[in-house]
């Protein structure tokens, strides 16, 4: 009975084609449209949307924000899970040498072990925030490369090259 669904073909609606079921997602498959159609469209009604001044998905834009309150809620959700996956598989924690074990989250970033460099920090401010997370997603964690750092010891690293754990001062 498996795969039963792969043995049928549909007609696309929109460009008259014959193909097979799979190829049209689950919930477009009563309307008959395939994916490639289906995406067309969408990407056609976001592209109007957005230069009629409104969210991508149509709704009135939050004031002075680029999304309506619902998709800007829906990705401020989408970025904390990003990070989240992240600070886990990065041992949720300050990862100073000097020892520190700062563990709030709110403190917390990636740092570019090799840091320094002025390549390195232009190819690490292009990839900041959300951006960065999910390269180190994509890249299954890196652990040579990037550690989580507390904010106080990644500026002062930066500042200073080392952070004052590392150099044993009263903190
Ligand atoms: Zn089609
Ligand atoms: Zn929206
Ligand atoms: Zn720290
Ligand atoms: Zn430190």
């Amino acid at each position: 009975m498996k795969n039963i669904l792969s043995l049928v073909t549909l007609r696309c609606c929109t460009c008259k084609r014959f193909k097979n079921s799979l190829l049209f997602s689950k919930s477009n498959r009563k309307s008959r449209r395939c994916k490639n159609c289906h995406r067309k469209a969408v990407d056609k009604s976001v592209a109007k949307n957005l230069q009629r001044g409104f969210c991508r998905c149509g709704k009135e834009r939050e004031d002075g924000r680029k999304a309506c309150s619902r998709c800007l809620k829906s990705r401020r959700e989408y970025n904390q899970r990003v990070r989240e996956k992240v600070l886990a598989a990065y041992g949720r924690r300050c990862q100073c040498p000097g020892g520190c074990g700062i563990t709030n989250k709110k403190f917390l970033s990636i740092d570019h072990v090799k840091g320094g460099g002025a390549g390195h920090r232009r190819t690490f401010k292009r990839q900041s925030g959300n951006e960065m997370y999910r390269f180190l997603i994509k890249s299954g964690f890196p652990k040579k490369d990037y550690r989580l750092l507390c904010h106080n010891c990644n500026q002062s690293r930066g500042f200073y090259g080392k952070c004052p754990h590392e150099l044993g001062e009263t903190i």
